[in-house]
């Protein structure tokens, strides 16, 4: 049995290359996205809804989006990344604790 033709890849179908702040550019598989970044954590005094919120609310921007990484197949490291959620150009890297 002949096996059926492979797609092309297509603008929606590319890997992203993340430029890893400690190891240079590698392939998306390497990497575990992680979240929005600088999302404030509530005080110990938060309401339900207020946790609620911080859990499980996000959001679903258009555009540059600030958003967390870990090259988890390579330094093990967490960083920043803003990337444009609609063509996915990586605008910037940073590192944890730095400013956005
Ligand atoms: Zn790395």
């Amino acid at each position: 049995m002949k096996a059926p033709p492979r797609a092309l890849p297509t603008e929606h179908s590319r890997m992203l290359r993340i430029p890893c702040p400690y190891c240079g550019p590698r392939d998306e598989v390497e990497f575990t996205y992680g979240g929005p970044t600088h999302i404030a954590r509530p005080g110990l005094t938060a309401t339900d809804s207020e946790w609620s919120q911080y859990l499980y609310y996000r959001d679903n921007l258009k555009g540059p989006y600030r958003e967390r990484w870990l090259h988890s197949y390579g330094c093990g490291r967490w960083f920043n990344v803003l990337r444009d959620t609609v063509t996915h150009e990586i605008q910037r890297v940073y590192l944890m604790g730095e400013p956005p």
